[in-house]
């Protein structure tokens, strides 16, 4: 017992300040694109999952991007990643990148900001993922990110939660589930995307056993990445609660 005690002792605190000051992340982290040219054509030409279109509305969709950096290896001088975690939206528009500021998503508005600011339950539904989406979303629970700290848990039934998080690209034999889901969860309630594969079906888009979120679940907010980095979600659920802005 006294050896638990000397070692959790000499671990000292190691829960990290969010929103960090400074944050190493690795060197092969890729973060917001940043379009440095309007001249896209090479990029989109290299990129596989077609998040990249040139032209006059010449942009990057990072709901469809997976972050494979082919596009900015391509085009050296059109785009670049930056070290930026900061990449949830409001809307699928939202998350296209053009030549000028990346809007960062906003909090809700009013009585749901009020209600759910300080205290916020999640159901995560894996609707056909490869569980990346689901094991960042695990390590948010971890002493390091302490997710609990800010009044945001995940929850083992819809029962509890005041929204869900969907992973995945809804596979065909999810659908019926993620429906119930959500209709288990209580009003009001919000829905959350999370990762390439639950916004345009990632690297599954088009495939005929992936239903994608259904239109009458309306999502409130947008995380990409490929599996989004942990810091991206824990920044894109804070900023949808009111906590950071
Ligand atoms: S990083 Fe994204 S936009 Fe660039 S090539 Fe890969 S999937 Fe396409």
């Amino acid at each position: 017992m006294i050896k638990s005690i000397i070692a959790r002792l000499k671990q000292g605190y190691r829960t990290m300040p969010f929103p960090p000051a400074h944050m190493n992340l690795p060197a092969r982290y890729l973060g917001l694109p940043r379009i440095k040219s309007p001249e896209l054509a090479g990029a989109a030409a290299a990129c596989p999952y077609g998040a990249i279109s040139s032209g006059p509305e010449a942009g990057l969709d990072m709901g469809r991007c997976i972050f494979c950096g082919e596009c900015a290896k391509a085009a050296p001088g059109a785009v670049e990643f930056t070290k930026d975690y900061r990449l949830c939206a409001r809307s699928p528009g939202g998350l296209i990148v053009r030549d000028k500021d990346f809007k960062r998503a906003e909090a809700l508005k009013g009585e749901l900001r009020r209600i759910f600011r300080r205290s916020f339950r999640l159901r995560v539904v894996s609707a056909g993922g490869c569980n990346g989406c689901e094991s960042d979303c695990n390590v948010l629970q971890t002493v390091g990110f302490d997710l609990g700290r800010f009044g945001v848990q995940f929850t083992a039934s819809p029962r509890h939660a005041d929204g869900i998080l969907i992973t995945g690209p809804v596979a065909r034999n999810m659908e019926l589930a993620l429906r119930k889901t959500y209709a288990a969860v209580s009003s009001p309630k919000v829905v959350i995307a999370c990762g390439a594969c639950a916004i345009a079906g990632g690297p599954y888009a088009g495939h005929e056993e992936c239903a994608g979120i259904p239109a009458d679940i309306p999502v409130d907010l947008y995380i990409p990445g490929c599996p989004p980095h942990p810091l991206t979600i824990l920044d894109g659920i804070l900023r949808l609660i009111g906590r950071i802005d």
